[in-house]
């Protein structure tokens, strides 16, 4: 294996090749957990018109404190029907059109109801209680930047600024093949030297969750046709993943048949445990990212450099795992060599979050990962990190 790389330098090698793909124009209805490519502009002022905060009545604060007659109703979604003189209240629900020549609203807790007229014993300032028109937003104005995944916020404000179609980048295709002659299918009985295949599952799901439209592929053998025909079918993605294959053992063909098949390497070996093998390489526009089988590192590789590259190709601004500080509650040996990722519990106290590694650092067991909510990232270098010595980690299994 060449010199490793730094894991930061395969990251930039794989944003530098991870571009936006053809634009998709989403209906609003679809646009859940989309990412916009360009500033979305409001259609309308938000609110469209000055409306009532509150249910109560419209009044002229000059007015204030008095008793005023009571001579219109307003309720939401209709046209207010007169302007207010003077001298007059309005009944209005919350929501309702203020009419014109009202300047607050006196919520009716505040109220004192006669016959047809409201007793106010406070002075009421102008503007209480009205919402103005375009307050929020006006027509024109961006509701949402480009480059933002559209969570129900976001869709909540496209949505009332009557926007009904949002232009996104398509979805990345994104193909996944789990290599390896001992694969079993979960459901199906082990027989000797079987492992069930995990990996193809765990990437699609982990993908699918930063928006990739994923087609898991059947899990192919260590022969060379087998990953011939089935590498070629994954190349017709804009991303294929493979998992396992691609350390040095004489059963690892997944480079080799890659090459074969016009497939350009950028990288082979990053400097992190787990995941050292990983390869990365590009075929015309489609990009190639060769995960190790061992679970572990198919996760903390699918974090570091694979979902990077499927959120690049959304257009999302922020792309890179969001690493965030954290103390570490028991020490950890650094590798002179990598830079680690360990699998930690995550608790939060008054300091802030506080990191346990957990037992079974193996790249192998899956299952103790799966108890995780944190990869903690220990920097290459000599001696151990103390408990208390400041890291920073990545939530799993966190969406987008
Ligand atoms: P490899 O990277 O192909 O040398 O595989 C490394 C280890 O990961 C071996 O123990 C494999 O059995 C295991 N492994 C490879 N692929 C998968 C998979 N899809 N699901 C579960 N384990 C796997
Ligand atoms: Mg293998």
């Amino acid at each position: 294996m060449p010199d490793l790389l730094p894991y930061t330098d395969a990251q930039a090698l794989v944003l530098a090749r991870a571009k936006p793909g053809a634009v998709d124009e989403v209906s609003v209805w679809d646009a859940a957990g989309r990412v916009t490519l360009a500033p979305v502009q409001a259609l309308v002022d938000l609110p469209p018109f000055a409306s009532s905060a509150m249910d109560g009545f419209a009044v002229h604060a000059a007015d204030l404190p008095g008793v005023v007659p009571v001579v219109d109703e307003v309720a939401a979604g209709r046209p207010a029907t007169r302007a207010l003189r003077p001298g007059e209240a309005i009944a209005i629900s919350t929501g309702g059109v203020v009419p014109e020549g009202a300047d607050a609203v006196v919520p009716v807790e505040y109220v004192v109801q006669h016959d047809n007229t409201i007793e106010v014993a406070e002075h009421v300032a102008a503007g209480a209680h009205v919402r103005p028109r375009g307050g929020d937003v006006a027509a024109g104005e961006v509701v949402v930047e480009g480059g933002v995944r559209i969570g129900p916020a976001q869709l909540g404000a496209v949505a009332a600024a009557g926007v009904a179609r949002v232009l996104c980048a398509r979805r990345p295709r994104v193909a996944i093949l789990a290599t390896g002659s001992e694969l079993a299918r979960p459901g199906d009985e082990l027989r000797p030297g079987q492992v069930y295949e995990s990996n193809g599952l765990m990437l699609a799901a982990a993908l699918a969750s930063v928006g990739a439209d994923v087609e898991l592929l059947p899990a192919v053998a260590d022969d060379e046709q087998a990953h011939r025909d089935a590498l070629e079918r994954g190349l017709a993605a804009d991303v294929l993943v493979t998992s396992g294959g691609v350390s040095v053992g004489p059963h690892d063909l997944v480079r080799q048949i890659e090459s074969e098949l016009g497939v350009e390497e950028v990288f082979w070996g990053v400097a992190i445990k787990p995941g050292k093998p990983v390869s990365f390489g590009v075929r015309g526009a489609t990009l190639v990212f060769g995960l190790p089988g061992n679970p572990v590192s198919s996760l903390v590789g699918c974090e570091l450099f694979v979902k990077p590259a499927v959120r690049a190709m959304q257009g999302l601004r922020e792309t890179l795992p969001r690493l965030e500080p954290g103390r570490l509650a028991s020490p950890l040996r650094r590798n002179p060599g990598r830079d680690e990722f360990v699998r930690a519990r995550s608790r939060l106290d008054r300091d802030g979050a506080a990191l346990e590694p957990l037992t079974g650092q193996e790249s192998h067991m899956i299952v103790r990962a799966a108890a995780a909510d944190a990869l903690v990232h220990v920097p290459r270098g000599a001696g151990e990190l103390p408990a208390g010595a400041t890291v920073s980690w990545l939530r799993l299994g966190e969406r987008y």
